[in-house]
């Protein structure tokens, strides 16, 4: 059985965990907490992050952060994970969809405008496959409207967008590491990444559970108590230290990676058959988060998938458009028309890619979706 994705073990983690059993101080923000935000500050040359349990509740902070209040609206694609939208629905916002590009299935740049309204507070931009958006026009729009700008780069851990990391263009960034991501902290996890200082103590207290415990031992405050809402969102030390072990092979896990995207996408450049590949704009650098392949429509689709899986292969599709689902038409609507949104994920299929996924693995899948189309 070739699995679509299996979780990267670097083989450092037992060491780093147990090194953190060791010491007897598992709660949130102790040693491996600190060094991997450390890690995280210097390689994205921003100044402060801070490690959260899920992507999910990194966005979630940053809806706080910037002030949903309920009636605000945000904008974003409706190509993507449920928790880009929740994370601001549970703030009382409503979700504003609008289309994707079909070259990369990122937000299409040229229709945020569009969607503005007096009531307007955030842009989501959200880095498929870790292959940035178009950083610089929504950063525009957002600077010229006084909008926010919440990257969910979810996926996008050591990808650039003009020679800057995803998530540290926006005023928030989020990054997660979860099982199924390129880099993991065990299984759940995630980043918030904060650009703009102004929102830094804030985002200490929200993650604390509303308190000043952080200034309290920074020696700023002299008791800590309860200033703000907030909630729980520190990972514990054990799923810090799965993290240490990856970021000390963040490059070979990259690697690794990029290795089997390029197999896969030479060898698709080279087929025959009538099949659409991603394509990375100029002023991206991607991390290999995901090869895919675009057929016909959703028949060929499920047709491909049932042989892969008669082959022992799983590839699988991804997000059902949001807009479409239930609660997307009772959070949100699609603004504008949707000419490519849900066209574009019926025919998207997503083949095998992880870390140390091996050679002859990589060409059995090739070779069955070549006996596919044959
Ligand atoms: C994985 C993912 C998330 C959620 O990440 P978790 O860490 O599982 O909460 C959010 N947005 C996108 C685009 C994702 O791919």
């Amino acid at each position: 059985m070739i699995y679509f994705n299996v979780s990267p073990v670097t083989g450092d983690e037992m060491a780093y965990i147990g090194e953190a059993i060791q010491s007897r101080l598992l709660a949130g923000d102790g040693r491996f907490t600190k060094m991997c935000e450390a890690w995280f500050e210097k390689s994205l040359s921003t100044p402060t992050v801070l490690m959260t349990t899920s992507c999910t509740h990194a966005l979630e902070m940053a809806a706080m952060l910037i002030g949903i209040v309920p009636g605000d609206e945000v904008i974003m694609p409706s190509y993507t994970f449920v928790s880009t939208a929740n994370a601001f629905v549970i703030r009382g916002a409503k979700i504003v969809f609008v289309d994707v590009r079909p070259d990369t299935m990122n937000i299409d740049e040229t229709l945020i405008e569009g969607a503005i309204t007096p009531r307007t507070k955030a842009i989501v931009p959200v880095h498929y496959a870790g292959v940035g958006c178009d950083m610089e026009t929504i950063m525009d729009i957002a600077t010229r409207h006084g909008l926010y700008v919440v990257e969910d780069a979810a996926q996008g851990m050591m990808s650039t967008y003009a020679g800057k990391p995803l998530g540290t263009i926006g005023h928030l960034g989020t990054y997660s590491f979860h099982a199924t991501k390129n880099y993991t902290s065990g299984g759940e996890g995630g980043l918030l990444i904060i650009n703009d200082e102004k929102l830094v103590d804030r985002a200490q207290i929200i993650r604390e559970k509303g308190t000043n415990r952080n200034q309290f031992f920074r020696g700023m405050v002299d008791k800590y108590s309860w200033v703000d809402v907030g909630s729980s969102y520190l990972p514990s030390e054990i799923q810090a230290a799965y993290l240490w072990a990856q970021l000390q092979h963040a490059g070979a896990i990259l690697a690794d990676r990029m290795n089997s995207w390029q197999a896969y996408d030479r060898f698709f450049r080279a087929s025959p058959y009538a099949l659409e590949l991603p394509t990375i704009p100029e002023a991206c650098i991607h991390n290999a988060h995901m090869y895919y392949i675009k057929v016909k429509d959703l028949e060929e689709r499920r047709q491909l998938i049932d042989h892969m899986r008669d082959q022992e292969i799983n590839a699988v599709f991804h997000y059902v458009p949001l807009h479409s689902a239930q609660a997307g038409r009772r959070f949100g609507h699609f603004q504008g028309e949707d000419r490519y949104t849900t066209k574009e994920s019926e025919r998207l299929l997503r083949l095998p890619l992880y870390f140390k996924m091996s050679g002859s693995d990589l060409e059995r899948v090739c070779e069955q979706v070549d006996a596919f189309f044959k």
